[in-house]
């Protein structure tokens, strides 16, 4: 009995398990572990994934039964590979998904609809000469050339599946399919000239008449290879035309060439050499170099500042592992941010380098999918999901700037790309290299306190520390001063620029260099600040700030629900000036012209970027010293690189500080370290003016001295006392639904399932102050964002230490109200690890 294990499409805790189903004679050559099938499902037809060819069907109820059958495959070649299955597999079970949703979310979109696949040998290419043995037929219909049906194939050719498959992996042949409505394969107008005898024909034939027409002849007797119609049209400064005439009279031939659509195609790279390591990078090189040789799937934190010369480390690693016949993975937190890193991978790599990120189109995306997977590109640069790249052999994941947000998908499946790259490296035997100039304090703990149980709860992997403390050319770091902005109020000035940094901006425009302004609007108005002392309100039970809510005027505490009204004085210094923070880069924009006549800006915010390619337009405008200023928000803020930028400024340091988020502080570390570094990177001094209201809080003060190891002791011994991560672990459970009374009685039902469950096995239910296993449930509490679409959201925070399985238990007590939960209409989406508490 031929039996596959399907996992159905229907992203819904109900459906999730695997359903048997008998695979057809004719199907069977083609069905693997991780194929994309038809399956019928009640009365419909879904698609699903195989996730196991057993023996037998499971027993039970429906054991006895006869099993339907499988209707069709979708894919020649299995899109998924037993390993990303037994992948999505982890994923479900370590964030709380549907299988479905975790094996979704490792294929391009391109391969999620139905559209008819189509087979072709690629252009140019000639059938193997060592692959004779197959059907006559089967042989021509693909000699042919045009791109055959899968369908077709598969029900004519049963027999050569294994020959398909094969070829298919090697590129010998190569899929493609309809996407947006076109073949996702672009063509190209090609130009093949014919033999010298025959366009020397022509150009006798064609004696004086139309010069234009000699001229690309005879430039396709000097260089007798393929070209694109436009390409030679431009060539020999003509029309297409002209060149469309060749063809009508025969004289060269005219045909539709498939062309991947590389969105960096026409861009030359400069080809780079590896260069000598400092000592201090080959101390950091040899231990990675050495995992990646003996196929240790060992986690490194290198820690570097920027500068170090963390990127030379990362291209020569890969280096090693292409030699050794393996391929890489390097994740970089936007791409369409860091052009720069683009550069230097495909400069060293070349046509090897496989690029995936967000701004791609769906068949640009497909396509750089299919150069990873026909074995023609063996690195992929890429955003958070081009850690499912579909390599078979991986030797090294990067992951640049680890501590970035964006490695956390904040929908569902609700993954982390760090842990999912170090699960991918233990199936592969396979290094991983973290990379940050200010690591995650999760991930620095880990490293840096392995003997800690506390510190390491509930987490798999065990980074080894690797340090890189000094620029490479020994640069020094800007120099930052900060400016207490009470300070200023008190004498008067109510501007948004202090003195100092209205100078240092005066200064700059003087001698015509280049000033970088940061505004951090995240926070924007959400919480209330004293300026004449700095003071803002936070909650007493879980030390973060709280939160206004303008319907009830009072301030809440997003965690645990505590409330009070909303000030009038400050309760610290009975100031009135207490009020809403926040401001937006047009009004910064509108300041600089105000006060600094013919100042010119380039504002960078979600506002003025969204159209594909304008973060490149605006960078590259700057420059080209087309501007004075570069304001923006935290894309400002991330991998550039600009000689002549002497001075950075960041203004309202304090409102990322102060957002209702226990990581605020350490994400304001990053953020301000790391615009910090914007600054004199080359030979001209930089500067750096940060303007808070506190700049006695620690992280402030530890941006000032560079210092990360006097911030992160401070900061972890905190987190320890109150069991935020990386001591003790966090999941929230948001529902939703359009009435609130059953938000509440659903709530309360999930929470006392969870509490019940830690009275039954004895778990200690405080986690602040204490060590050994502990859970706590808090809340239901109303959502950051209590409502979203007409839905009303409310959420439970399950905060706990120590050795307790408290996903299992999650995924349990959902379980058990699996029905509870469907017949209510609410909505429940759950996120283990969060990363940002808003
Ligand atoms: P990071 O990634 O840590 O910011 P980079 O790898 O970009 O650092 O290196 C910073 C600068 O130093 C780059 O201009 C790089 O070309 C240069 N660099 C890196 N390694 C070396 C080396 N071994 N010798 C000389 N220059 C180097
Ligand atoms: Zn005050
Ligand atoms: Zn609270």
């Amino acid at each position: 009995m031929s039996v596959a294990r399907v996992i159905v499409d229907v992203p819904s805790r109900d459906t999730d398990r695997p359903f048997d189903y008998s695979i057809p004679e004719r199907l069977r050559g083609w069905t693997e572990v991780g194929s994309r099938v038809a399956v019928p499902f009640g009365n419909r037809t879904l698609q699903g994934i195989v996730v196991g060819l057993p023996d037998e069907p499971e027993a039970g109820p429906a054991g006895g039964r006869r099993l339907k059958e499988l209707i069709d495959v979708l894919d020649a070649l299995p899109p998924l590979s037993a390993e990303l299955v037994e992948l999505g597999e982890w994923m479900s079970r370590r964030w709380v998904c549907p299988l479905t949703v975790a094996l979704q979310a490792m294929l391009p979109s391109a391969l999620k609809g139905k559209a008819e696949k189509y087979i072709s040998l690629p252009h140019g290419r000639t059938w193997p000469s060592e692959l004779l043995l197959v059907d006559a037929g089967f042989r021509a219909l693909l000699e042919r050339g045009a791109p055959v049906k899968l369908s077709y194939l598969l029900e004519h050719y049963p027999q050569e599946a294994d020959t398909i498959k094969r070829m298919l992996r090697s590129g010998e042949l190569t899929e493609s399919q309809k996407v947006e409505d076109r073949l996702s394969v672009r063509t190209v107008l090609t130009v093949f000239p014919r033999s010298e005898e025959a366009m020397r024909a022509a150009i006798a034939e064609l004696g004086k008449r139309a010069p234009k027409q000699r001229e690309a002849l005879e430039f396709l007797i000097a260089r007798p290879e393929p070209i694109p119609q436009q390409q030679l049209a431009e060539a020999v400064k003509t029309t297409i035309g002209t060149v469309k005439a060749l063809g009508d009279k025969g004289w060269v031939d005219i045909r539709p060439v498939e062309e991947d659509r590389d969105p960096y195609a026409g861009r030359s790279f400069a080809p780079t050499k590896p260069m000598e390591l400092t000592p201090a990078q080959r101390s950091a090189y040899e231990p990675i170099a050495a995992a990646i040789r003996e196929e240790r799937s060992e986690v490194f934190l290198l820690h570097g500042v920027t500068g170090s010369g963390k990127t030379e480390i990362y291209l020569q690693a890969i280096q090693t592992s292409l030699t050794l016949g393996k391929e890489a993975i390097v994740l970089v937190p936007e791409i369409a941010l860091t052009p720069q890193m683009v550069e230097r991978f495909k400069g060293r790599f070349g046509e090897r380098v496989a690029v995936m990120h967000s701004r791609l189109s769906n068949g640009e995306r497909y396509d750089e999918w299919r150069k990873i997977r026909e074995g023609r590109a063996q690195v992929v640069v890429g955003a958070r999901s081009a850690i499912f790249a579909p390599f078979a052999r991986i030797g090294l994941i990067v992951i640049d700037e680890e501590h970035e947000t964006t490695y956390k998908q904040e929908e569902s499946p609700k993954y982390h790309a760090r842990d999912v790259a170090a699960e991918r490296a233990r199936l592969h035997g396979a290094a991983v290299v973290l990379g940050s100039a200010t690591p995650s304090l999760e991930t620095y703990s880990a490293a840096v306190l392995p003997g800690d149980r506390d510190a390491a709860a509930g987490r798999s992997w065990t980074p080894v520390y690797v340090p890189l403390p000094e620029r490479v050319a020994a640069r020094p770091l800007p120099k930052v001063s900060l400016v207490d902005m009470r300070e200023e109020l008190r004498l008067g000035n109510r501007a948004m620029f202090s003195r100092a940094l209205s100078q240092g901006i005066e200064d700059r425009l003087g001698r015509q260099e280049q000033i970088v302004l940061l505004l951090n609007r995240r926070g924007y108005s959400t919480f209330v600040m004293c300026r004449s002392c700095g003071y803002t309100a936070s909650c007493p039970h879980c030390d973060i700030a709280l939160t206004y809510h303008r319907g009830s005027n009072n301030l809440r505490c997003h965690y645990c629900g505590y409330a009070e009204r909303e000030p009038e004085a400050c309760p610290s210094c009975q100031s009135p000036h207490i009020r809403f923070f926040g401001t937006g880069t047009q009004k910064v924009e509108e300041a600089l012209a105000n006060t600094f006549p013919g100042i010119r800006v380039i504002r960078m915010d979600v506002d003025t970027t969204t159209e594909k390619g304008s973060h490149e337009k605006w960078l590259s405008q700057f420059r080209d010293r087309k501007a004075d200023v570069l304001l923006g928000t935290q894309m400002v803020a991330k991998g550039l690189d600009f000689p002549l930028v002497t001075l950075v400024g960041v203004l309202a340091a304090d409102s990322a500080l102060k957002l209702p988020d226990f990581r605020s502080p350490e994400r304001t570390f990053q953020l301000l370290t790391q615009v910090a570094g914007r600054a004199g990177r080359h030979e001209l001094p930089g500067e750096v003016i940060i303007q808070t209201y506190e700049p006695e809080h620690p992280c402030i003060a530890a941006v000032q001295g560079h210092d990360y190891a006097a911030f992160t002791e401070q900061e972890l011994r905190h987190r320890r006392v109150l069991g935020y991560p990386p001591f003790g672990r966090l999941i929230t459970i948001t529902l939703s639904h359009e009435q609130v009374p059953l938000l509440h009685t659903l709530g309360e039902s999930i929470a006392s399932k969870l509490r019940a469950r830690a009275a039954s096995e004895g778990v200690r239910q405080t986690v602040a102050s204490g060590t050994g296993a502990s859970l706590e449930v808090l809340g239901p509490v109303p959502s950051p964002i209590p409502r979203l679409k007409d839905r009303y959201r409310y959420q439970c925070m399950v905060k706990y230490r120590g050795e307790v399985d408290a996903v299992g238990w999650t995924a349990d007590a959902l379980r058990e109200l699996a029905e509870t939960i469907k017949r209510s209409g609410a909505t429940v989406g759950v996120d283990v690890d969060p990363q940002m508490m808003l």
